[in-house]
């Protein structure tokens, strides 16, 4: 609600770009810099020590104890937004046609004809994979001290901010 949308107080380190937790990036698609449209999105980023989903049971615990979340809010162009609604919601609803297909085949027959058992696992894999692209490269945050460390930005709009010394910063990865 009471975001504030300061330029000034956005830095970048690299192509990580640093928001203060709540703070509100540039009315700029985020991905590609093009003049956003719609509504602004809130974008809650989860991050723990662990760094990443929890693997293990250990990692879990850490995971859940270490919890931090940050929220910022960002803009996207048409085409961005699109492409947001489409991954997020056609993946699922083919992967539940694929399970649903693959339940049929194999009630409906006593032995499932090779073309079904076909197109479910090409359905399966179809919805999985544009999933795990998703996953790769959209955003992600690390939340430390107040602040939203947010990577997977296009250069076109990272690039819009000034470069912050990275002395001090933990996360560092050589440019
Ligand atoms: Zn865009």
């Amino acid at each position: 609600m009471e975001s504030q949308s300061l330029t000034g107080d956005v830095l970048r380190v690299g192509a990580t770009i640093v928001v203060p937790d709540r703070g509100e990036l540039p009315r700029r698609c985020i991905k590609c810099n093009a003049p956003a449209s719609g509504d602004p999105i809130r974008y809650t980023f989860v991050d723990s020590d662990v760094g990443g989903a929890p693997r293990g049971v250990i990692s879990a615990f850490v995971h859940f104890r270490s919890r931090r979340t940050g929220r910022v809010t960002l803009h996207m162009c048409d085409r961005h937004r699109r492409l947001r609604t489409l991954i997020r919601w056609g993946c699922p609803v083919e992967f539940l046609v694929a399970l649903a297909i693959g339940i049929y085949a194999n009630v409906a027959y006593p032995k499932p004809p090779e073309l079904l058992v076909d197109i479910t696992v090409f359905l399966t894999i179809a919805s999985l994979l544009p999933l795990g692209i998703y996953q790769m490269h959209y955003l992600k945050g690390r939340v430390r001290d107040g602040q939203v460390w947010v990577d997977g930005a296009g250069w076109r709009f990272w690039n819009l901010f000034r470069r912050n010394s990275p002395s001090h910063d933990p996360w560092t990865r050589d440019p």
